[in-house]
């Protein structure tokens, strides 16, 4: 069987990858793969769990071979269960691959036919829709500032790069600081030749 095709969702913390990825996916009958979410929804005392909060609560980046494994175990699942139907389905992978090493990895695992880079040039627009997320969400990694801004170094240090793996051509850039309508017609049109094709086409 040929790989799963996969859309990545990429930018920084805040930028909207997880709003817009849910418009989009739901619009289009795709499947939403969001690794943050993945991760708490761990059990907070199971090993996985205790890993993933140790890492987060201080804004770093789980270690690639934890986030890999848990990743595909997930995907696995999804897959064997019919939740996510690979020859009719793009995945939209929201918040993976994280680093270089694991842009790599994925490869062997998925076919990324795109990405929505969303650009949000403002810090302080960041800090302040994180801490809006942080009173609906209560998310303790939104709340602090200091860990905010670990996310955004470890963003700038670790993650940038990553685009640096994929063809220029597969790449669609956005202007994340519009208002969330906008931003969800401009990936839409950016995307639209892409999700008219089904995935065995692309
Ligand atoms: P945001 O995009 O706003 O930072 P996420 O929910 O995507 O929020 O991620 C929350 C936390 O989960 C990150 O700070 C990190 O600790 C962890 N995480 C999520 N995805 C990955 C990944 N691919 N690699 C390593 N750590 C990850």
């Amino acid at each position: 069987m040929s790989k799963p095709k996969a859309i990545l969702l990429f930018g920084p913390p805040g930028a909207g990858k997880g709003t817009v990825g849910a418009k989009l996916t739901n619009v289009s009958a795709n499947y939403h793969l969001s690794t943050g979410d993945i991760f708490r929804g761990l059990p907070p005392e199971s090993p996985n769990g205790k890993v993933f909060y140790s890492y987060a609560n201080e804004g770093k980046l789980v270690p690639d071979d934890v986030t890999i494994e848990i990743f595909w175990r997930y995907m696995q699942g999804l897959i064997d269960t019919n939740k996510f139907d690979p020859s009719t389905q793009y995945i939209f992978l929201d918040g993976m691959p994280r680093t270089a090493e694991q842009a790599k990895i994925l490869d062997k695992y998925v076919d990324v036919v795109k990405i929505i880079s969303l650009k949000i040039t403002n810090d302080d627009e960041i800090v302040e829709r994180l801490a809006k997320r942080a009173k609906i969400e209560k998310r303790a990694d939104d709340a602090d500032k200091s860990i905010v801004l670990n996310r955004l170094a470890q963003y700038r240090e670790k993650t940038q790069v990553v685009l640096e793996h994929y063809d220029d051509a597969i790449i669609s850039e956005f202007d994340a600081q519009k208002t969330p309508l906008e931003v969800f017609r401009n990936v839409l049109d950016g995307t639209l030749d892409v999700l008219n094709q089904s995935p065995a086409e692309a």
